[in-house]
């Protein structure tokens, strides 16, 4: 019996592809990577709906410097997918080596996007993976080139599907046969793709480009205020924002309170000079309980000092102006 690795987000497609090949006799394992912009929850609920071993990797460090400067360029948002798309085969290439799997497998499917899934794209990402001759697509595969995997018999070509375009009916057509009725509408949801995500990014990669996964943590949490470009805030919208942020700082950062008001936390990033703290002030203390009042009083506490600025609050209209969306 054959031994297959598949990419899994956990989407239709992926798991699609997972049952094709199960049907066929191949011994099916799942792989699904963790990064900032995506993670293994839908994989994991596939794998054990459908019954399949799963493998998880966290590859955040090394999927960050790939997003920050990938060869193919992006999507329409900040997706670098073609890039993407290689590294999880090259990484589960890694993981075939070493574990001893015959070939690797994913659900992409021919002609779905139309820039990350046409044929010389497919191929771009099987050629820029390392493993070129390693790579099923189990739903297009008979639209594709035959591949040694189909050559030698490892898997039967004529039990692959024909698969292609944007239209999702033929998986639902498959998934409703084969008895996996509860199929989910789409994957593993990559804040890659999202516009007010892809905002955030770009803007932090063109103020500091050698962000850390950390720093990209924090663009998911909170509103986010460009005051220079030498200075960032991040203000938390409610408990779990604050939280979050005091989680993922730890000891770090430069933070903001009102000090006579209940308000939100706020997160000075940067190298912030005068103007930018009094700016930053005025936005926290914006949105406190002393909004309406004429000034008031904000402590800055971190990074080795600590200081107050009484400032007026700045008003709805301002901060609109410094929000990144
Ligand atoms: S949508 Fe996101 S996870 Fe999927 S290939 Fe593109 S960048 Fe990678």
């Amino acid at each position: 019996m054959s031994k297959a690795l598949g990419l899994m987000s956990g989407g239709l497609d992926s798991t699609l592809a997972a049952m094709t090949l199960l049907r066929q006799g191949v011994e099916v394992t799942g792989i699904s990577f963790v990064t900032p912009f995506f993670g293994a929850a839908k994989a994991r609920i596939a794998a054990e709906q459908i019954g399949f071993p799963l493998i998880v990797e966290n590859i955040s460090d090394v999927h960050l410097e790939m997003v920050k400067n990938p060869k193919y360029g992006y999507g329409r948002n900040m997706n670098p997918c073609i890039d993407c798309h290689a590294m999880m085969f090259r990484l589960a290439g890694e993981v075939m080596q070493r574990e001893g799997f015959d070939f690797l497998f994913s659900g992409e499917v021919l002609g779905q996007r139309p820039m990350s899934q046409n044929a010389n794209a497919l191929r771009s990402v099987a050629n820029h993976s390392g493993f070129p001759d390693k790579v099923l697509r189990p739903l297009s595969a008979k639209l594709l080139s035959i591949t040694p995997m189909e050559e030698t018999g490892l898997v039967d070509r004529e039990r692959l599907l024909d698969i292609q375009g944007r239209s999702r009916k033929p998986q639902q057509r498959y998934a409703r046969e084969w008895g996996y009725p509860d199929f989910p509408s789409s994957g593993g949801g990559c804040l890659l793709t999202e516009v007010g995500f892809s905002n955030r990014l770009r803007d932090q990669l063109e103020h500091k480009p050698d962000s850390t996964v950390i720093d990209v943590e924090l663009l998911k949490v909170g509103r986010q205020f460009r005051l220079s470009d030498k200075a960032k805030l991040v203000l938390g919208r409610n408990q779990a924002d604050n939280e979050a942020m005091e989680r993922l700082l730890g000891e770090a950062g430069l933070r903001l309170r009102c000090n006579n008001f209940s308000g939100p936390l706020g997160l000075l990033c940067g190298q912030p000079d005068e103007t930018d703290c009094e700016l930053a002030a005025g936005i926290v203390a914006s949105y406190g309980k002393g909004k309406d009042e004429p000034r008031v009083e904000v402590l800055f506490r971190g990074e080795g000092r600590e200081f107050s600025l009484e400032v007026p609050p700045a008003t709805r209209e301002d901060c609109l102006k410094w929000i990144v969306s």
